[in-house]
């Protein structure tokens, strides 16, 4: 499955706002990359996951889409949507703000 196209940038900043008040199970925190809001770090296939709920009433499971940079994966779908994605190892905790980022000068 891919990712669905009808997740719109409106439900992922619902689901950021969802991830900043519950948290990231331990098991969905991000292995190489983060999604970089307000200067706050995400999963990002976690966040996928939860928009999908506002999109397509149901989360979609890790399992249902890749993660990563590769065509119709997790980044360039966040991308496609007006977000910045980061290599980044802080594994995507909500409100991160001490992170060892690779930032970009
Ligand atoms: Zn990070």
């Amino acid at each position: 499955m891919t990712i669905p196209n009808s997740i719109l940038k409106e439900h992922i900043l619902r689901a950021l706002k969802e991830i900043d008040k519950s948290g990231v199970p331990e098991k969905r925190r991000s292995k190489r990359y983060c999604l970089d809001y307000e200067g706050k770090h995400y999963p990002p296939k976690y966040v996928i996951s939860k928009a999908a709920i506002y999109s397509i009433s149901r989360e979609l499971e890790p399992n249902e889409f890749s993660g990563g940079k590769s065509p119709g994966c997790a980044n360039p779908f966040l991308e496609s949507r007006g977000f910045q994605i980061i290599e980044c190892n802080c594994g995507g905790k909500s409100g991160h703000q001490n992170c060892n980022i690779l930032k970009e000068a």
